[in-house]
């Protein structure tokens, strides 16, 4: 058991969110409405370039800081930030190439939480295509170029407390081969975690199976990429030899239920995953909703479901842990699970009537950020009475910036 009572309080282990765009907060309530019946990931993915387009050093530092403190009043003490707005607008590297990486540890490190920066790779915008508006702020122009800022970001943060620097795929649509075999060399030389958006969409397999003549995990095992420290995100669109191949290779799957039910992505199959030795993780990923209570029920719950039938996945244990101990695990931080902890209170409605029998249970099918009293990170106590120490000073700057970006901005 995980959960365990201290008088009028529940005590969780710290939660990470593995799976974080936290620029992308900014969205919620914008893009959720739909204006036809054409919408999909695609057209939602439009409005979050035109989000992506406007930011600069300090409004992508207000909009991550008001997104982890939302985090942490949610138990969140762990992200992982998949991070791939490296240049200005246009495609000009800044003055310091890694001044946005450097702005999303910041304002974790203001907020108080761990954070893993996925320095994220993206060459293209997929095979033969052009650039769309947008996308040449993500791109480098060799290789190299990204690689390096991850050594300087390793350089600069490697003995840090409370940063780990990672490296990050975007997608097989977005990157060659010969990028991601570098890349992936690159990590496990240095033994950082590497992740990877991975069969999240259909049109992703087809264009996989274009250029490749296979599927995207397939193309990962064949090429070496799969290890313990590969974290595929989504893995929505599996067939039985992929879930095999990220099962042998002990990968881990960062699921983001809420995410994916957002864009309409499908759900990945977490029982088959699970019972062929891959490791579940959960993440936020576009902060839709900011629940990591939800994000690990909804693993169990969403295949409920669809199968029309109970108990489908796993229990509340390896939920929790999902949420847990197994997303430091996929950041890089294991040394610093026991470090953290999140007390949530007893009283709380959803809680009442847990017996100390079935706290995991109590908790993952019925709690929610609303339970929060405390929150500690290492000797920091950063939630108290469940509000961030500096929760108005935060949202005063959140809503200053968000009313200068989205000044005139018109959403569908
Ligand atoms: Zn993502």
């Amino acid at each position: 058991m995980l959960a365990t009572r201290d008088g009028d309080q529940i005590v969780l282990p710290g939660l990470a969110s593995a799976h974080s765009h936290a620029f992308q907060r900014a969205l919620r309530g914008h893009c959720q409405r739909t204006s036809s019946s054409q919408e999909s990931f695609w057209s939602w993915r439009g409005t979050m370039y035109a989000l992506a387009s406007k930011l600069g050093p300090e409004s992508i530092y207000d909009l991550a800081r008001f997104a982890y403190a939302e985090l942490a009043m949610a138990g969140v003490t762990a992200v992982g930030e998949f991070h791939y707005v490296h240049h200005q607008p246009g495609s000009q590297p800044y003055g310091n190439r890694t001044e946005l990486a450097e702005q999303m540890i910041r304002a974790a490190q203001d907020v108080g939480i761990r954070i893993c920066l996925q320095r994220v790779l993206y060459q293209r915008a997929g095979l033969g295509k052009e650039l769309e508006d947008g996308q040449e702020r993500f791109c480098d122009a060799r290789v190299e170029d990204g690689l390096a800022d991850v050594e300087n970001l390793l350089a600069r943060y490697g003995d840090t407390p409370g940063v780990t620097i990672g490296v990050a795929l975007h997608s097989v649509r977005a990157l060659g081969l010969d990028w991601i075999r570098e890349a992936s060399d690159f990590a496990k030389k240095r033994g950082l975690p590497l992740h990877m958006h991975l069969s999240e969409q259909m049109r992703e397999l087809e264009e996989c199976n274009t250029e490749h003549g296979t599927t995207p995990v397939a193309l990962m095992r064949d090429n070496g990429v799969l290890d313990k420290d590969f974290v595929a995100v989504h893995a929505t669109h599996l067939c039985a030899e992929e879930v095999t191949a990220l099962g042998d290779a002990r990968s881990f799957v960062c699921v983001c239920r809420t995410t994916e039910r957002d864009l309409g992505d499908g759900h990945c199959d977490a029982r088959a995953l699970l019972g062929a030795g891959a490791r579940l993780c959960t993440g936020i990923d576009s902060h839709a909703i900011c629940d990591p209570f939800e994000e690990a029920r909804a693993i169990e719950l969403d295949q409920r479901t669809a199968d029309q039938g109970r108990t489908r996945v796993t229990n509340a244990g390896p939920l929790l842990a999902a949420a847990s101990s197994e997303g430091y695990a996929a950041l890089g931080m294991s040394e610093s699970y026991h470090s953290d902890e999140v007390r949530l209170r007893a009283g709380d409605p959803a809680l009442v009537g847990a017996t100390d029998a079935h706290l995991d249970d109590a908790v993952i099918f019925g709690g929610s950020p609303r339970a929060i009293e405390s929150v500690r990170v290492g000797s920091a106590r950063i939630v108290e009475n469940g509000l961030h120490r500096d929760y108005e000073e935060i949202r005063r700057r959140y809503e200053h910036t968000f009313q200068a970006l989205f000044r005139g901005a018109e959403f569908s």
